[in-house]
This record gives structure tokens, sequence and C-alpha cells, in this order.
């Protein structure tokens, strides 16, 4: 699943940009109460394929000193990082010398880049392109950010290279896809040894590339498991190391590679804003979720309590998911967890029947029908399965336009507990005939 990185000097459009791309699908997840979001990391889908968006806003690639040149080294690592890299400009101010420095960046950055003109809207293509090809970046591609024009287009253009994803059925056969992730020093290496250690790892792929996401295929109680490399943990003889720097673009391309995703929280740590982001960015991936809170025999009762708390509050939107605590360095909880992960896994990949939907859908307007929207009143008809990992169920009928989020709640609960689909989100998508 590729990974698009945006570049360009301050002010072009690039936050406009990236909320273009990255666009949920359904806005109805994104409100989540108490949901963190971090704007410089999103995903976004065109037909059935994923994609990854880093914006460097505030990440002068080119900038020297001080706070400025933190940013610059990180926008060095997302430019390391990325698959496919877009060059924002601004088409209204014209070329101009910092455009300069950063496509002289660029040109030596060994990945596609392609030059994207915003504010686009209203100008003389010829002027606007004869002005661009100056950077050496071939030839510039207007769009307006604002205004959404050129964005499909653009997508279509920039994913066209990237192969498509691998067939569900195919995948079934290697069981699930499991990236472990959090942040540094929860014991990510420690749980992945844990898990391999006792059992028996059945092949190894030597890294290609630092960017290419490792596979570990292995067993565990008779059933087959792919472990996704994250975050620079790197096997190391026997043993996995975190061995390059902590990378929240690698955790995140773990994290859309993969079918379920363990979340591992340090019990004797409060819930971190990094916990908080990483978090938010499974439930927009739509990616099974398992929290395992690690280090559980090194707290006593009183920061037991504390934790829960502090879980409720920062991770309320993770209800969906199963919590477990368990030691990685003294192998406790981890069969649980991983009956959690088979859990979260059969669940996403379910397969919910047409009658069987619509039936419980049915029974849930009779419970409670959709509140009145002016003289309309929202008429739902039959529910069928739009996709999986997540489950997407899609719901056909009249005036459902307004239906409220508390409603799609209501319904979302009632869909989870009659398909018992717990450890993986949901999305309900509303499709009025007119
Ligand atoms: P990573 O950065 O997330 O991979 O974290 P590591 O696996 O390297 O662990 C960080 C530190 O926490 C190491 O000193 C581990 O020994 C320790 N650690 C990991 N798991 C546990 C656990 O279950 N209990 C305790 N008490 N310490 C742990």
């Amino acid at each position: 699943k590729p990974t698009i990185v945006l570049v360009g000097r301050p002010n072009v459009g690039k936050s406009t940009l990236f909320n273009r791309l990255t666009k949920t699908r359904d806005a109805l997840v994104a409100d989540q109460p108490g949901l963190t979001r971090d704007r410089h990391y999103g995903v976004g889908r065109v037909g059935d394929r994923d994609y990854l968006v880093v914006d460097t806003a505030g990440f002068d690639p080119v900038a020297k000193d001080g706070i400025m040149h933190e940013m610059a080294r990180q926008a060095e690592q997302a430019i390391a990082e990325a698959d496919v890299l877009l060059f924002l400009v601004d088409g209204r101010a014209g070329r101009t010398p910092h455009d300069e420095q950063i496509a002289a960046r660029l040109r030596r950055a060994g990945r596609p880049v392609h030059l994207v003109v915003n504010k686009a809207e209203g100008l003389e293509r010829a002027i606007v392109s004869a002005d661009f090809h100056a950077l050496g970046l071939g030839a510039p591609l207007p769009v307006s950010a604002a205004h959404g024009d050129g964005i499909k287009q653009l997508v279509e253009l920039v994913l066209a290279p990237f192969p498509e994803d691998e067939d569900v059925e195919d995948a079934a056969e290697k069981g699930p896809k499991v990236a472990i992730v959090g942040r540094p020093n929860v014991g990510k290496s420690t749980l992945v040894n844990t898990l391999l250690g006792e059992e028996r790892v059945i092949a190894f792929d030597m890294p290609g590339t630092t960017r290419d996401a490792i596979a570990i295929p292995f067993e565990r109680g008779g059933r087959p498991y792919t472990l996704i490399d994250t975050a620079g943990l790197r096997r190391r003889g026997k043993v996995f190391e975190a061995v390059e720097k902590f990378s929240v673009i690698k955790t995140l391309q773990a994290i859309q590679e993969s079918n379920v995703v363990v979340l591992v929280l340090d019990a004797a740590q409060d819930i971190s804003d990094q916990d908080a982001h990483i978090a938010g960015f499974v439930l927009d991936t739509g990616r099974a979720l398992v929290v395992a809170v690690n280090k559980w025999d090194a707290v006593d009762d009183y920061r037991r309590e504390r934790l829960k708390e502090d879980m409720a509050r920062k991770l309320g939107f993770l209800s969906f998911a199963r919590f477990h605590q368990i030691s990685a360095l003294r192998a406790e909880g981890i069969n649980g967890l991983l009956k959690s992960v088979d859990g979260a896994y059969a669940a996403a990949m379910a397969n919910l029947s047409t009658p069987r939907l619509t039936r419980t859908m049915q029974a849930a307007v009779a419970k409670q029908a959709p509140p009145r929207h002016g003289s309309a009143r929202p008429k739902l008809r039959y529910a069928h399965q739009g996709g999986m990992n997540p489950p997407v169920i899609v719901i056909h009928g009249n005036a459902l336009e307004n239906i409220p989020n508390s409603y799609v709640r209501f319904l979302e609960r009632t869909f989870m507990e009659a398909f018992k689909l717990q450890g993986t989100p949901l999305r309900i998508q509303f499709r009025t005939a007119h």
C-alpha cells in the first residue's frame, strides 16, 4: 500500500490537499468522541485501494537551523520512507527561489516525484506550465485543492504504478497478518520474541530494502499467523531488537499492511498523545484491534486502578476492542491475547448474510425508529454487506441523508451484538433511492 508524501514551502496549500486526499469515505466515523487525530498522517482510498498520506506541513526540507532544522530532519525521514512524492507549488505566486531549492533536493530523492501546481483554478495552463517546467521535475499537474479540481486524476496517476492489493481469498490461508505497534519501550520486541520464541518460525524473509515491510510467518497452537515487522523491529541473530529509531511512518505502514493490530501500552506509564494518535490511526484504517496492556507484572493495585481510569478517558473510542493485561517478559496472558487476535480476525472477515442483516436492521428500527428530519421520515429498506476488514454494511432506503450520528452508533451496536463482531470496527453506509 503506497505512501504518498506531500512536500512544498509554506502556504502552497499542503494541508488543504492533505484533507482532500484523506477525506474519509465515511464521514460518520470521523467524529468518535475522545478521538485524537494527528493531522500529519492520514489514510485515503480510491475504488478499493488504500494509501497512506504524510503531510510535511511545517517540516521544511531545506531549513538549516534551530527548530526548523529538526523539522527538516523529519521531512528528510518522510522523503526517505515515501513511495511517491508530491511536490506542491503555488500557481498564483509563480515559481520562487524556495521552490527551486526544494526541487533540487527532490531531484536527488531517488523516488518518483510529481510536480503539482495548486490554486490553478482559472489560470492559463500554458503559462503555468512554462513557469514550473523550469524546476526540472517534468510536466506540472494543475489542481485546485480548495475546489477539488484535478484531484481524482492526480490520485489515479500517482497510484497507477503500484500493484493492486492481494486477493482476500489468497490471503485467508496464511492466517491473520498481525502488526505489533506502540511507542518505544512499551515492550514490543519482548512480546514478539515471546511469541516467536516458543514456537517455530516457519521461514524468514531477509530485509530487501528498508522500505519493504517484512513478513514473518509463524504457527502457534496449530494456527498460522504472519507477523508484520514494524518501526524498526528487526531480527538480529535469534532475537528481535529495535535497531532503528522509532518511525511513525513505518508504524502506520505496518498497520495498513495488517489485518489485526496489537497495540501495546505500558502499564507503568499514563496514556500519551502518541498512544492515542496510533489508536486513532488504527480506527481510520478500519483494522481489527486488540490492546495489550503490558508490564502488568510491574505495577501495583493503585497504579492499575489509575491506569484503568486513564484508559477509559483517553481511549474510550476503542470500545469495540478487547483489552488484555499481559506480561511479555514473563509470558503471561499471551494465549488469551492470541485468542482475541483470532476472534478479531474472524469478526473482521465475517460473511454477513443479506437476509440476516436486513432482519437485524428491521428489528433495530422496530425497537427505536430513526428520528424525523423536517417533514422527511427516513425509511430503511434493506441491508447488505459491502466489504470486509472492516465489515461494511450498506443500508438502502429513502431520506437517509440526515440520520444523526447517535442513531448510526445505535445501529452499529445492534449489528455488533447480533453478529458478535467483537474486535473490529464496523462501517455503515447509506444509499438513498431518489
Ligand atoms: P520496544 O521498544 O517496544 O520494543 O520495547 P522492548 O521490548 O525493548 O522493552 C523495553 C523495556 O521494557 C525492556 O527493558 C524490557 O525488558 C522491558 N519489558 C518488556 N516487557 C515487559 C514486561 O512484561 N514486564 C516488565 N516488567 N518489563 C518489560
